[in-house]
This record gives structure tokens, C-alpha cells and sequence, in this order.
């Protein structure tokens, strides 16, 4: 179990991974840790040439056998390695817990533990899952075989940098592929140590690459690169976009996109109210809302909206807020300041505009970057505090007085990624379920379950295709079709 510990005596790992080594890189990018504002590190940023370096790699490596191995090899070696992140938790949880938002003590039996799970289901499906055979109508035997792509070009983003690794890891490693992964610029720390544990796990050198950087510089020669096959992206909507005109101008390749939300929490009057409030105030305060799930925008029957909203308010306290590497801490920080800085403009604007502060609304009196668990009533539609994905722990409450006007209201033009329904009626609540725009909707809860054995993705400009379950798996394979003259 991690403990405390002392943010200036930790040992960090800084450069890329390459061939299964560290490759030691000057820093160019300044550092912030968020639990306390200092500058703390610099993280180098991998030119054209390093990428070419490390895709290299890749590419032989999956060449040399891992892409033809017997499914079972890769199958142990994946749980071989799932373990070492299970047993190197007091190593990786500081390294994670140090430039990040995520407080230690959530680390071990949350985001490593869950991230060690996930690696196994993806292990377990290397040997479950072919091609097919047609009905063909003739004498041939038709049938589809699956193959690996080979590279698969991953980028994940700053708020749960282990659990984002792995999304992208488990499924590609496990369908054959090899990777070559950047992570956020921001929080690199955990996902260099990941790498290094797949070559202790006997996951051959290279299949693991890591390059740090940004996106323009690193994430473009990524992206653009005509040996990586298939592009993995979890991130903003806006670099999302970003990537497809790159991918576009260099050539073709599929593409996962898993982008930004803001995600409608719509509660009918009959709804269990405590069980509404509890979710809803948990989801927003989870990291502090940097969630690309957080259910920031609460639709409520106007019946009930005073009675929710309060109930919203006693809730929305922070739980223990503290520095990530404070075992006792509960309440996240802001990623940065000038993050803190944009959610207090949009909190600021939508009260001039004539917004109800019904709670918070303000940074946190404390060192670091935190920002008050906020609920805002009367909301213009228009404006950004309803429309902008603010990535903080900021609420807007709306009314409805029928389930037109609740699907009107939740309905956003860009995002798609989830919704809550509260109701006790069925009927109503599979109605809203087929209704709603939205890749995941979850009835009478919010959020995912600890399993990962559900696909998680988007609609609209919330994403293209999907992460976890059997779905990840399949995104990481293309089928091939065979036809057999008899
Ligand atoms: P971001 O888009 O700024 O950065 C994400 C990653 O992409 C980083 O590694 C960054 O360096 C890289 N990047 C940026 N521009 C790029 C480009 N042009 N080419 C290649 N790479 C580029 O996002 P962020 O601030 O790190 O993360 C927050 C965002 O991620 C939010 O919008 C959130 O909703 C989203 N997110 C989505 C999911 C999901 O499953 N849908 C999960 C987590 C986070």
C-alpha cells in the first residue's frame, strides 16, 4: 500500500524507452507539480528522428515473432507483466502521484490495480478470438483470418496517465502489435516505468516504446508516420481533429479517437433523489472533474430542481484536499495553473451574465492549483459554462417539464460521450436510453464499473470507435478474407 512521501526525494525516470532501454533526453518543457506549483522537472521532447528511432524498433521487434507468436506466448508474458504492475505499485504510485492530479492513496487499489486487471482480460482474449467462415453459396470455403496491423502509434492524455496506457497497451500488445506511445508532456513519469516493467516481464524490447514530448512536434511525427499503422488517441476533441488532418495529409490509416464530453445528467421527479445527488456530486468531484466522463450538466424535472439542488450543495464539499503524495489526501488538484485560471474565467463570466452561484465558485485558499467543487443555477444556454468542456469540478443545473424538453436541454452539437438517467420507471428509462446522444448511458448510477468488459466511446465529436472490451481488442486486428476453391 503506498504511503506518504516526500515529493523532493523521488528518483525520476526521464527519457524515452527505446529497444526495451531508457534513452536519456535533455528537458526542454518545464514541469509543474499541481499539489504544490512547483517547478520540479523539464520533460524532453522527441524530434522526427527519435520517433523514426523508436518506430524502428517497434517494427522489428513485432517482425522478429511477437506479431506470429502463439497467442498463448503473448498471453502469458502479458500476465506476467500484469503482475509486475500489481507488485511495483509503491514504485509506480509516487511516479504517477508526483506530476499528476491523482492522490496516492487512490493509486494502488484504484488506477495501478484496475490497469493490472484490465492487462489480463486483454491477455485472455489472445487466444479466444479468430476469423469466421461464410455460408458461401458455392463449393469454396470462404472465411475471414485476423491479423495485427503491426505499429500501432498511441497518445494518451495527462488525467489518469497509468489507466490511459493501458487502454492503449493491453488490447494492442495482446492482438500482436507493437506500440510506440507518447503520453502527456505533463505526466510521463508512470508510463516510462510501465515500459520498463514489460521488458522485466519478458515482453521482448521494443514492442514497448515510449517517446515524450508534445503534440506538434513528437505527436505529429507519430501520427504522420508511414511505417505506424493504426493511431490510438485519447485526448481533446480539438487535437482530435488535429491528428485526423495530419493522418489525412500523410496518408491513410485507421484510427481510435477517444475525445472530450460534457455529459448531460438528466433526473425525472420520481427518481431515488439521495441516490441522484450521491452519484452526480461524485462524478464531478472525482479528480476534480478531470474526467472525459464527468457528468457535468444536471437536467432536472423542475418539480424536484430545488429540492436536487440542494441536496447537490451538501454534497459538493472536498473530500480531504491535499497534495497528491499526502496518503490522506482525497480531493484532487487542477493539472496546471493556467487550467485553474480558464475554469475560474468561465465561473466568473457565466455569474456575470446572471448565473445563481448555488456553491463554490472560487480557487481554493491553499498552495497548489485547486478549485472549489461549484454548482451554477441559471445558466444562459448560450453560454460557455453550458457549452465548453471546463475539465474542473464545475456543475450547471437546468430545468425540464417534460421528456422533450429533457432530451432538447441534452442534446450538446459537438459532444455525444455519455449520460445519466435517474427515473424509477423502466419504461421511461429505456425510452431515454435509445433517446439520448450519447456512447455509454448509465441508469440509476454514473460511471464505469471496475470491469472492462463493457466498450467505452463516443458519438458526435466525442470519438470514433472504442476502447476496452472485446471491441478494443478487435480495433487492434484487421480481418483479411480468404476464399477457397474445393
Ligand atoms: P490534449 O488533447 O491537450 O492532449 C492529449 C495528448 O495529445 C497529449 O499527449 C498531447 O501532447 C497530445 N497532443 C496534443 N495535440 C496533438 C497533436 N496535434 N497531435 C498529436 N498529439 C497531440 O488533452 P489533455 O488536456 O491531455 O486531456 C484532456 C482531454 O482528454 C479532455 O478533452 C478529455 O475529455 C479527454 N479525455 C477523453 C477520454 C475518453 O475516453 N474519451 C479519456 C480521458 C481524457
Amino acid at each position: 500500500m503506498p504511503q506518504s512521501f516526500d515529493p523532493d526525494c523521488i528518483d525520476l525516470p526521464l527519457g524515452h524507452v527505446i529497444d526495451g532501454k531508457l534513452v536519456p533526453a535533455k528537458g526542454v518543457l518545464p514541469m509543474f507539480r499541481p499539489s504544490d506549483g512547483a517547478e520540479h522537472a523539464a520533460c524532453p521532447v522527441a524530434d522526427a528522428a527519435m520517433v523514426d528511432r523508436a518506430v524502428e524498433s517497434a517494427r522489428n521487434a513485432q517482425a522478429a515473432g511477437w506479431g506470429s507468436a502463439t497467442p498463448r506466448d503473448r498471453t502469458r508474458a502479458l500476465h506476467r507483466w500484469a503482475d509486475l504492475i500489481e507488485a511495483d505499485a509503491p514504485t509506480l504510485a509516487p511516479l504517477e502521484a508526483l506530476s499528476s492530479t491523482r492522490p496516492v492513496a487512490q493509486l494502488a487499489q484504484g488506477d495501478i490495480a484496475v490497469t493490472a486487471e484490465q492487462i489480463r482480460f486483454f491477455a485472455e482474449m489472445a487466444d479466444k478470438e479468430g476469423g469466421d467462415l461464410a455460408p458461401t453459396r458455392d463449393a469454396s470455403l470462404g472465411m475471414t483470418v485476423t491479423e495485427p496491423y503491426g505499429v500501432v502509434g498511441a497518445i494518451t492524455p495527462w488525467n489518469f496517465p497509468i489507466s490511459m496506457a493501458g487502454w492503449k497497451l493491453g488490447p494492442a500488445l495482446a492482438a500482436g502489435n507493437a506500440v510506440v506511445l507518447k503520453p502527456s508532456e505533463m505526466t510521463p513519469f508512470s508510463t516510462i516505468r510501465l515500459a520498463l516493467l514489460a521488458v522485466q516481464a519478458g515482453i521482448p524490447a521494443g514492442l514497448v516504446n515510449v517517446v515524450l514530448g508534445d503534440g506538434p512536434v513528437t505527436g505529429n511525427a507519430i501520427t504522420g508516420h508511414p511505417d505506424v499503422a493504426k493511431v490510438s488517441f485519447t485526448g481533446s476533441t480539438g487535437a482530435g481533429r488535429a491528428i485526423m488532418g495530419n493522418v489525412a495529409r500523410t496518408g491513410m490509416k485507421p484510427m481510435t479517437l477517444e475525445l472530450g464530453g460534457k455529459s448531460p445528467q438528466i433526473v425525472f421527479a420520481d427518481a431515488d433523489l439521495d441516490l441522484a445527488a450521491d452519484a452526480i456530486a461524485r462524478s464531478i468531484t472525482f479528480n476534480a472533474g478531470q474526467a472525459c466522463v464527468a457528468g457535468s450538466r444536471v437536467i432536472a424535472d423542475n418539480r424536484i430542481l430545488p429540492d436536487l439542488a440542494a441536496r447537490l450543495v451538501a454534497r459538493m464539499v472536498p473530500d480531504r484536499p491535499g497534495p497528491t503524495w499526502d496518503a490522506a489526501t482525497g480531493y484532487a488538484p487542477i493539472i496546471s495553473d493556467r487550467q485553474l485560471r480558464q475554469i475560474g474565467g468561465i465561473v466568473d463570466d457565466a455569474v456575470a451574465q446572471g448565473a445563481t452561484l448555488l456553491t463554490g465558485g472560487a480557487a481554493m485558499d491553499r498552495p497548489g492549483y485547486f478549485y472549489a467543487p461549484t454548482l451554477l443555477a441559471d445558466v444562459a444556454p448560450d453560454s460557455p459554462a453550458i457549452l465548453q468542456e471546463i475539465f474542473g469540478p464545475v456543475l450547471t443545473i437546468q430545468g425540464f417539464d417534460d421528456e422533450d424538453q429533457a432530451m432538447t436541454l441534452s442534446d450538446h452539437p459537438t459532444y455525444g460521450l455519455c449520460a445519466g438517467i435517474f427515473t424509477r420507471d423502466l419504461s421511461r428509462a429505456m425510452r431515454m436510453m435509445r433517446r439520448v446522444r450519447a456512447g455509454t448511458v448509465w441508469i440509476n448510477r454514473y460511471g464505469r464499473s471496475r470491469d472492462h468488459i463493457l466498450p467505452t466511446g463516443g458519438k458526435g465529436q466525442s470519438g470514433i470507435g472504442k476502447d476496452l472490451g472485446r471491441e478494443a481488442y478487435h480495433a487492434n486486428r484487421q480481418s483479411k478474407t480468404v476464399l477457397i476453391d474445393i
